[in-house]
């Protein structure tokens, strides 16, 4: 099918954007890598008026070292994150999980921001960016705001975003510890069944220091609290807490309590990885 009729525009500043966003109200949509809704107008799923085409904002893109970690401008294109000399040094978690989002054509195209703002429960950089702590920066016609990633993801394409805000960009901390990513799909590139993005300290065999979140499994990337405290314990015993942490949801790819024994065979995976890297 092709996508319904609609308006386009392409604005030269946030500022235009934002008025433009504003005018449009519920019938406007934000156009950035087009990697997720282009396939969405086709199949009619959705039907807005107004287009507002963001790839001429200049300001949105690039990655930039800063004092504390790294920020991503919300237009820089996934396949950009994931070959940056500065993620891999000061976020690696995020060069391990862009390979895994679809394949390179969409990676080219698809942007940081564009996944965040999708909310997709099974897409990796929601995941990573909640485990690496993210401070998402929000343009609106009240000015800017910051969001903490663990705050933005509501629930399935559910974020905290406002119809008139734009993301802007994200400041990210310096990661500590292990990288920890594995996820399992049908096909490699499709979504995944099941993963796990995160990091660990490890000090002589034992686990100090862990944030694990899942995806794939409940509405929304998880944060595994509990399971994170329990590895300094035992891998075992943090996979028995992820039933404090999980409500896993059934999806066209598994059930329910097929998803909870994917994230308990990702968490043991990881584990014996990082153990295996830290010595
Ligand atoms: C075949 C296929 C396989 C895929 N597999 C995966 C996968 O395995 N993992 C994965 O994570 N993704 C996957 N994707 C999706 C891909 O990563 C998209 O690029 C991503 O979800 C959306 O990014 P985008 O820049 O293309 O956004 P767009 O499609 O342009 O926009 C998506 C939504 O976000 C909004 N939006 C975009 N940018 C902003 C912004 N700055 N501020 C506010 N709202 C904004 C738009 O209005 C729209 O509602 C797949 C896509 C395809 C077609």
């Amino acid at each position: 099918m092709k996508a319904p009729p609609f308006r386009y525009a392409r604005p030269r500043t946030l500022a235009a954007a934002l008025k433009l966003l504003a005018e449009g109200g519920e019938s406007a949509r934000l156009l950035a890598g087009g990697q997720s809704l282009v396939p969405a107008l086709n199949m009619r799923l959705l039907e807005p008026k107004l287009l507002i085409d963001i790839n001429g904002l200049g300001e949105l893109s690039g990655i930039s070292e800063t004092r504390t970690g790294i920020r991503v401008g919300a237009l820089t294109r996934q396949a950009v994150l994931g070959a940056s000399d500065i993620v891999a040094r000061r976020a690696p978690l995020l060069t391990a999980a862009v390979p895994f989002i679809a394949h390179a054509a969409i990676r080219n195209r698809g942007t940081f921001g564009g996944s965040l703002a999708q909310a997709d429960p099974a897409a990796e950089l929601p995941a990573c960016a909640v485990a690496l702590e993210a401070q998402l920066e929000i343009a609106g016609p009240r000015g800017l705001r910051r969001v903490p990633a663990r705050d933005f993801f509501k629930g399935v394409y559910e974020t905290a975003l406002a119809r008139d805000e734009i993301l802007v960009a994200a400041e990210i901390p310096a990661q500590r510890g292990e990288t920890l990513f594995l996820e399992l799909a049908r096909r490699h590139g499709d979504y995944a069944m099941a993963g796990l993005a995160g990091w660990a300290t490890v000090q002589q065999g034992r686990v100090t220091e862990a944030r694990l979140v899942f995806f794939g499994t409940d509405i929304r990337a998880i944060e595994a609290k509990a399971a994170s405290a329990a590895l300094a314990t035992s891998v075992e015993a943090a996979i028995a807490a992820l039933d404090r942490d999980l409500t896993p949801v059934a999806d066209f790819n598994a059930g329910a309590a097929m998803k909870r024994h994917l994230a308990g065979a990702l968490l043991r995976r990881a584990c014996a990885a990082v153990m295996v890297r830290a010595a």
